[in-house]
């Protein structure tokens, strides 16, 4: 029996209209196989939003993302909205978006593609079988703690309660559970009262629900050492929002490239929100030269994540390691290439081609 989704799109400024259809299009090739039905709905958000509405997230966006089954996001913002004086601001909606739909566990995973292993600064050797995925506390901890601001005296606080630890930590745990059953915890409970709250929660919800996954517990300045000198040995890191946000960045950088990283921001039900981590891109907006692989690994995540079809999520994630195996690429991976190799350097449609090609081939 076909199981039927219903998606809402907002591809936003920049290249996010670009790499969003490209997406859409590998959706659609990718459905009957598994007999999947996508209903997918237009949206304004972000500096187009603006521009008609004067609104990054106009009301009938918001309401259209509040009955979807997931939400795909390209990009918002650009020089034309950049003023910091402005009244109102691209990235607002994004905030506003994930606050509404109550996201708060931000999923970034890092997986190595073995061709694109020397778009990386870090030794190729050291790279190898990297494949992690670091969940964020996305709204709580210090960005949203009690704060003030004087001319002499600041401070902001870092403050989460059980069930925000709780909430975030059966996330990462019920995603390990469907990789290699391993969670590493990120705090700083040497130092800080929040963080000895963090690790007992941490432990507490392991031990009683997660019995079959195992759990470490790591220090945030040993954390950051250990991602960089062996990333393979981890599989899926939990961290609070400022923890989280610094190695987020980090592990991102392992890949090298921004052009291959997708996100996923969950909440509770299934409903989810899936972006590429990359912005708008201005510099090459229109050129018809974006790479669209984060975006089309966002929606690989949007059917795992939302759908529950891994199946499906898998053959887009083979599809696109097939696409680099063989020798595609958009300019900016171009560069990347290793020495041995002969690529082809394409555009975004037919990167997305080239995709969909291969989502037909074992
Ligand atoms: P950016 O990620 O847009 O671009 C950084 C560099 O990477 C640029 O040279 C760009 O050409 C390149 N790049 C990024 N994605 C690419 C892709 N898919 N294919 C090929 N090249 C790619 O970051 P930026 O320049 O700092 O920001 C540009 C705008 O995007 C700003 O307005 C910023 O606020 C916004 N932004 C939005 C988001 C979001 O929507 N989630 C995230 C980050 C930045």
């Amino acid at each position: 029996m076909t199981s039927t989704y219903h998606i809402v799109l907002l591809p936003g400024d920049g290249i996010g209209p670009e790499v969003v259809a490209g997406t859409r299009r590998v959706l659609e090739e990718l459905a009957p196989a598994f007999e999947l039905a996508f209903r997918f709905e237009t949206h304004l958000m972000g500096g187009c939003a603006i521009d008609a509405s004067g609104r990054p997230l106009p009301e009938e966006t918001l309401a259209a993302c509040k009955q979807a089954d997931a939400v795909l996001l390209g990009a918002v913002g650009g020089p034309k909205w950049s003023d910091p004086n402005a009244p109102v601001r691209p990235e607002q909606g994004l905030l506003a978006l994930r606050k509404e739909l109550g996201l708060y566990a931000n999923l970034r995973p890092v997986r190595i593609f073995p061709q694109l292993r020397n778009a990386s600064s870090l030794k190729p050797e050291v790279l190898e079988g990297v494949d992690l995925l670091v969940v964020r506390e996305l709204t709580g901890g210090i960005y949203f703690g009690p704060r003030e601001e004087g001319p002499d005296r600041s401070y902001d606080t870092m403050l989460y309660t059980r069930p925000e630890i709780e909430r975030v930590v059966r996330v990462a745990a019920r995603a390990a559970r469907r990789r290699r059953k391993h969670l590493t915890s990120v705090d700083k409970a040497n130092v800080l009262g929040v963080s000895r709250l963090w690790r007992r929660v941490t432990t507490e919800v392991m031990a009683n629900e997660f019995p079959d996954v195992t759990l470490e517990h790591q220090l945030v300045d040993a954390m950051a050492m250990h991602l960089i000198r062996r990333p393979a040995d981890f599989d899926v890191i939990v961290s609070g929002n400022l923890f989280g946000d610094i190695l987020t960045d980090e592990a991102a950088m392992l890949a090298g490239s921004m052009g291959m990283l997708p996100s996923a921001s969950l909440g509770e039900g299934t409903r989810g929100l899936y972006e590429p981590i990359h912005g708008s891109a201005p510099d090459i907006a229109g050129q018809g030269i974006a790479n669209p692989l984060a975006t089309i690994l966002s929606a690989a995540m949007m059917l795992r994540h939302s759908f529950a079809q891994e199946a499906a999520a898998q053959a887009i994630e083979d599809a696109v390691a097939r696409a680099l195996a063989a020798g595609y690429r958009t300019p900016d991976l171009a560069a990347v290439a290793a020495a041995d190799q002969t690529v082809e350097v394409v555009g975004t449609e037919a990167m997305v081609s080239v995709v969909c090609d291969f989502l037909h081939t074992d």
